[in-house]
């Protein structure tokens, strides 16, 4: 999401400012920090960052810094008395106003604040989507994202997202159909619908009715020049019957869901107020693999929540291997300022959780290879996305269930679809042969 918002940002000032991206800091007239406050970590990492700009102000008087995203949006002018020499404080809903408070500062030379929610004016303001994006996807990637809906109204008792990006809102149908439009008619073949909770889209149709996500999805893959669709990030509770029957009745959409779970304790689930049991999350992946057999599942995690005993952290062990997860983001939890879980006595010692973690992604780690070792031999249809990170004499791309293959070919092969056969795992990372040129 962040990704997102930053190419947005670049969209916002090319379009405005004429402005022109670039690497080297000391060339700069405006350096932005698009920030995540979702765990502490992250959060202090900005102020560390904002300190190595700092002395740039010394050798360029007109410098403006800026400070964007959640971090901004949940600490405010704060920052501005933690880092003084910050010229503005902006939101993840208020970036589309960068041209006029740049402006505000230069003429005023006064600090600007702005993290209201102007819910989705924002989409109304920004220039039509493009691929010239800072986010490092190649123009011809062949890939994008498309936002269609902002913000959270879960209030998982942990989370920070519903204060920082404001409750769910979801883009106009006939929004998000043009710019999935726009962006096939200039080569995009796959594109990521994205939000914090994509699954609970409610867009307004035509004569004011709303539709849903399956809706949403099955008109998007029927758009022309669209070959794959992914969607991330999805809430169980909004996965519905309806969603979950899309699987059967659309290849276009990728065999890999990516389902956050947090936990395999019933008793922890409800003290995160996620609003589904662990018999609830088994049942939904049952129906999907009915949907669709080959399907790969990955999850997010969080573990040493407070209150977290060795039988429910055993439990999430176990639907771990009931479930059979292809890779997970997890982490330790995090208190959060402001959110109710914050309040919660919470006595296990971090050794403890931190074993815990371990054991939990090497487990994850061992499925992931598994998962790696059957696909040894198979021929898969990957989109090219570009070199590869480690070997630029290599391609990289992204098979169906989201792995990346490295395998030899050419530069122009970039953005199209390939069939390649995989040849080796080392660990989970995937070789391949071209078995055929793209289409
Ligand atoms: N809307 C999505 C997730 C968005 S946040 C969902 O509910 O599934 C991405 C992930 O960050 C969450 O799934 C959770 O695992 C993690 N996360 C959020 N708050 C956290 C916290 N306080 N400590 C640790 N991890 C957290
Ligand atoms: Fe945060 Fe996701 Fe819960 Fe929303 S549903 S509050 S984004 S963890």
């Amino acid at each position: 999401m962040n990704e997102y918002d930053s190419g947005k940002i670049a969209d916002v000032l090319r379009a405005s400012e004429g402005m022109e991206q670039t690497d080297n800091p000391e060339e700069a007239d405006v350096i932005l920090f698009n920030t995540c406050s979702i765990r502490e970590k992250a959060e202090e990492k900005v102020f560390s960052d904002l300190g190595r700009v700092r002395p740039l102000k010394l050798g360029n008087s007109k410098l403006l810094i800026g400070v964007g995203g959640c971090v901004a949006s949940q600490e405010g002018a704060l920052i501005l008395q933690r880092a003084p020499y910050v010229d503005l404080v902006f939101g993840p809903q208020t970036l589309h106003r960068l041209p006029q408070l740049l402006q505000a500062c230069r003429d005023s030379g006064r600090q600007q604040v702005d993290i209201s929610f102007p819910e989705i004016e924002k989409f109304d303001h920004l220039p039509a989507p493009s691929l010239n994006h800072a986010e490092g996807h190649q123009t011809t990637s062949g890939m994008t994202y498309v936002s269609i809906m902002e913000g959270c109204s879960k209030y998982c008792t942990y989370c920070v997202v519903p204060f920082t990006r404001g409750e769910e809102v979801s883009r106009p149908f006939a929004d998000v159909m043009r710019d999935v439009q726009v962006l096939a008619a200039q080569g995009i073949k796959e594109v990521t619908l994205l939000g914090q909770n994509v699954n609970a889209y409610r867009g307004i149709y035509d004569g004011g009715d709303t539709v849903d996500f399956a809706f949403l999805l099955q008109a998007v893959a029927a758009l022309e020049g669209i070959e794959r669709l992914r969607y991330t990030t999805s809430h169980p509770m909004e996965m519905t019957q309806n969603l979950i029957d899309v699987y059967a009745s659309t290849p276009k959409l990728v065999s890999h869901l990516h389902l956050p779970v947090q936990s395999g304790s019933d008793r922890i689930l409800a003290a995160m107020k996620r609003r589904h049991t662990v018999l609830e999350y088994k049942s939904i992946i049952r129906r999907v693999r009915a949907a669709r057999p080959d399907i790969c599942i990955t999850s997010d995690f969080i573990v040493g929540f407070p209150g977290e005993t060795e039988q429910d952290f055993e439990a999430t062990m176990k639907l771990i291997d009931e479930v059979g997860f292809d890779n997970s983001f997890s982490y330790l939890y995090s208190p959060r300022p402001g959110t109710p879980a914050a309040e919660l006595r919470d006595d296990t010692p971090h050794e403890v959780k931190a074993a815990r973690l371990k054991r939990l992604q090497d487990r994850i780690m061992e499925q992931e290879e598994g998962v790696a070792q059957s696909m040894l031999g198979s021929v898969q249809r990957v989109l090219v996305e570009g070199l590869s990170r480690k070997d630029a004499q290599e391609l990289a791309g992204r098979t169906d269930n989201n792995r990346v293959v490295n395998f030899s070919g050419t530069p122009d092969m970039i953005g199209r679809f390939a069939e390649v056969k995989i040849t080796q795992v080392v660990r989970h990372t995937l070789r391949g042969e071209l078995v055929s040129e793209p289409s």
